[in-house]
């Protein structure tokens, strides 16, 4: 962080108003005395300051979630889903507000905004389908006079962690399932980009869903440690940064709770010799470098394969160049600025690592400036070529605008080398052989596959999850995985007294 930007700053957060927690259907000041700044990424300045709840915080929204259950989770699911398509209709209306609050506080080009606030509706739509999704299976007669069937009953209070770049889409990849399927919900979002979420809960209000069954609370890890060892919550949905997925895996199964931590990724594109190179590159440039590279499906690596490397590099070059970098709220945006001073310091520290360790940096996005916002935290794209799998940037989450091509002979290579990565998200190959596209689907392991796709992000109707370290848990997100998460699976053997053998039995019931 440079000092002129801490003196900045330091003066703004005098005059930047408060946000507060939203609990038991109110919103609540905080009381720890403990706050976040809030930035404006394309000015620099900070824009609000967020409560950091207590752990006394952290109980009271707890609690409101807990008292509400017994009627929530006896609340018709047809009834339940009546609030959530009111709620759609909310979202429908509120479309563009909702994503000029994303990019305010993001930084992401307000037209990537509002998809993200498509991606989130079209998960409430799903979620809309309940009384369906919580039929289950009946077996008429399985022994005799008994009939077997199985329910799927909500775990009680669960808590949701997100983080900063999604603040709609992702916490909609939890609570909208969580809440149709009988639960009440604690969201402790990003700190970042904490409004969306205070905005998410006045119109849930607004569409009839009762006091407590969705609270907000913000916060730190002291807010997070809180959730993880309450005794009253049942659930975790995490995302975020690998390092932290895997202590809240840990951490929540210690204390018996039922956890998904999904974590950070490495994204391969594999360009293969036959692919359409136009395609392919317009591809790169979007997924690289879309959201300024801050996208946990962002394709940070590309893999050219035999003698493709050369002119698709050649390609990439200018494209890189000329990203339209810009306040995200001008129209002709393409790239918008990273959502922290501290961040894109982080970023560049991978930029110059890269040069350090010898990869050809073919494109320089250090010292990019865009005029009117010197303060703002933007950065150039960055292309980098000849980079090997030892290097810090090949091996780490950049998080940022940052491409990596690494060139291998052929198709068995790139295999080898995406399965010998620890990230598992998301993965894509380019070609236009119909043979070859299938041998990479079954042979990548890799939880989400992309064919001539750069970001294949499963629509609502599917489920969302990575493998190895990009996930720690059983259950994928949103969709059928999320409705099996959210539930408790309970058998029923039933039989009726006329039914009823005489005497008791000693030897284990088996069909008759
Ligand atoms: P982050 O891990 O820093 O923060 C995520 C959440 O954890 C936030 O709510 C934050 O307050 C909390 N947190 C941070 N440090 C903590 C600590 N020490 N103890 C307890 N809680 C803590 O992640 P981020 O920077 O907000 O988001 C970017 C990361 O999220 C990237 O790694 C990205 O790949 C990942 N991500 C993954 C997915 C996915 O689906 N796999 C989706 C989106 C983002």
């Amino acid at each position: 962080m440079s000092e002129t930007y801490q003196d900045e700053a330091v003066r703004s957060t005098k005059s930047a108003s408060a946000l507060t927690h939203f609990i038991n259907g109110k919103t609540v000041e905080g009381t720890s005395g403990r706050f976040g700044d809030v930035f404006n990424p394309a000015q620099g300045s900070v824009s609000a300051r967020v409560p950091l709840a207590s752990v006394a915080e952290v109980d009271a929204a707890v609690a409101a979630a807990k008292d509400a259950f017994a009627a929530w989770s006896e609340t018709a699911p047809i009834k339940r889903a009546r609030v959530l398509f009111r709620f759609k209709e909310l979202l429908d209306r509120h479309h563009d507000e909702l994503a000029e609050l994303i990019t305010r506080e993001h930084g992401k080009v307000f037209s990537d905004a509002k998809g993200e606030v498509m991606r989130g509706i079209e998960i409430v739509e799903f979620a809309c389908g309940i009384p369906n999704l919580l039929k289950t299976d009946f077996t008429d007669q399985i022994g005799g006079g008994i009939d077997n069937w199985n329910l799927r009953q909500p775990l009680g209070v669960v808590a949701g962690i997100t983080p900063f770049n999604f603040p709609m889409m992702v916490p909609c990849w939890m609570f909208p399932v969580a809440i149709a399927c009988g639960n009440t919900f604690v969201l402790k979002p990003s700190e970042r980009d904490p409004s969306c979420s205070n905005r998410l809960a006045e119109l849930l209000k607004e569409a009839g869903l009762p006091d407590g069954v969705f609270n907000v609370v913000h916060g730190d890890k002291v807010a997070v440690d809180a959730l993880l060892v309450h005794p009253d919550v049942s659930a975790l949905s995490f995302v975020g940064s690998t390092p932290i997925a895997e202590y809240i895996y840990t951490e929540g199964t210690k204390h018996g709770k039922r956890v998904q931590a999904l974590g950070g990724a490495k994204n391969h594109l594999v360009v293969m010799p036959d692919a359409n190179l136009d395609q392919a590159v317009d591809a790169l440039i979007g997924a690289a470098y879309g959201s300024a590279g801050e996208r946990c499906m962002a394709i940070s690596v590309a893999v050219a394969v035999g003698h493709i490397a050369d002119e698709l590099v050649e390609r990439l070059t200018p494209r890189v160049k000329s990203l339209k970098i810009l306040n995200g709220m001008e129209s002709d945006a393409e790239m918008g600025p990273l959502v922290t001073a501290v961040h894109r310091e982080k970023v560049v520290g991978y930029i110059d690592s890269g040069v350090a360790a010898g990869a050809t940096l073919v494109v320089d996005g250090r010292g990019h400036q865009v005029s009117g916002h010197e303060k703002g935290f933007f950065l150039g794209g960055t292309l980098f070529d000849n980079v090997s799998t030892d290097m810090k940037i090949y091996r780490e989450e950049i998080f940022g605008p940052v491409l990596c091509v690494v060139r291998v002979p052929d198709f068995a290579s790139a295999v080898e080398l995406i399965n010998a990565n620890e990230f598992a998200n998301g993965v894509s190959l380019f070609t236009s052989d119909g043979g070859v596209a299938r041998a990479f689907s079954r042979q990548i392991q890799i939880g989400m596959v992309g064919i001539n796709v750069p970001i294949p992000v499963p629509m609502a109707w599917h489920s969302f999850g990575g493998w190895k370290k990009s996930l720690f848990g059983d259950h994928h997100a949103y969709g059928e995985e999320g409705v099996r998460f959210y539930t408790r699976y309970k058998s029923i053997m039933q039989r009726w007294p006329d039914s009823i053998a005489k005497g008791a039995e000693f030897t284990m019931p088996v069909a008759r």
